[in-house]
């Protein structure tokens, strides 16, 4: 990955606001919250609504997505409320469907990111695809393996490609659910300059009090964008219900955040 400056083009030419916004739930539970949450959305910051449909969770036995059936939940929200569409993708399977069903954007999640056959798989999948696709950090604090499943995807031509920075596990009591290790995240930056950096407070924090803070200290350090989990009842949610803020409460987030200009 030589001429990196190619790779910021995608944010450029699509003209999308700064910063770039997705939200909307971690899962994909109903149509009915699927469309309840994405509505309340709608006259919001939102670029780029969320939902996650194939959930890999770490221990079994917790709800691990509603599979392909929320892939025409995510289209009604298309036609409902005009706004972008987003899931994580973790196969090739996912990525067929995912790509027929026309999903806008689709990330790879922080348990992908960790294995280079299923990174792979993925670039193969995607290949040549013009749709954004963005990569969570792996679990681990490993730039390197980061790097490693972006350039594979990069190989396999696809273009519109940015990094999304969701913490990193620790053993280490921390207040953080993965700790964020801005250092980290700042190295990664320095080398790939051009590409678009999201954070992502909700899988860093774990804490929908943490939300504010950590999306503040993101945009100082000049990230592109910020990743938001929301839920119409975050209580009620049938995975990260803590995390997961309401479509009022990022409103008035996104209110209080200073947004540094173009030109700071
Ligand atoms: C998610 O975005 O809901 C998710 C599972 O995130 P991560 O891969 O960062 O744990
Ligand atoms: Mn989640």
């Amino acid at each position: 990955m030589k001429n990196t400056k190619e790779l910021r083009t995608w944010l450029d030419d699509m003209n999308l606001p700064h910063p770039l916004v997705i939200a909307g739930p971690c899962s994909a539970e109903t149509e009915e919250q699927v469309l309840k949450i994405a509505h309340e959305l709608k006259d919001s910051d939102v670029n780029y609504y969320r939902a996650g449909i194939w959930k890999p969770r770490t221990r079994p036995g917790n709800f691990e997505g509603v599979g392909a059936l929320g892939l025409g939940w995510l289209k009604k929200v298309k036609e409902e409320t005009g706004m972008k569409t987003c899931t994580e993708v973790a196969n090739a399977a996912h990525c067929k469907l995912a790509l027929e069903n026309d999903v806008d954007l689709l990330w790879i999640g922080a348990r992908s990111t960790v294995s280079p056959f299923i990174m792979q798989e993925i670039a193969d999948a995607l290949e040549g695809t013009d749709k954004i696709v963005l990569v969570k950090n792996p679990v681990n604090p490993d730039l390197a393996l980061w790097l490693g499943g972006i350039e594979r995807l990069y190989t396999a031509g696809i273009k519109n490609l940015g990094a999304i920075h969701r913490g990193f596990s620790t053993y280490d009591k921390s207040k953080y659910r993965n700790n964020p290790n801005w250092q980290l995240a700042i190295e990664f930056q320095n080398k790939f300059p051009d590409l678009p950096l999201i954070c992502d407070p909700s899988h860093i924090t774990g804490n929908r009090e943490m939300i504010q803070d950590v999306s503040q200290v993101a945009l100082d350090l000049n990230f592109d964008g910020l990743m938001i989990e929301t839920h119409h009842t975050p209580d009620k949610a049938w995975s990260d219900a803590a995390q997961q803020v309401t479509p009022t409460k990022l409103k008035s987030i996104m209110e209080e955040l200073k947004i540094k200009k173009e030109t700071e």
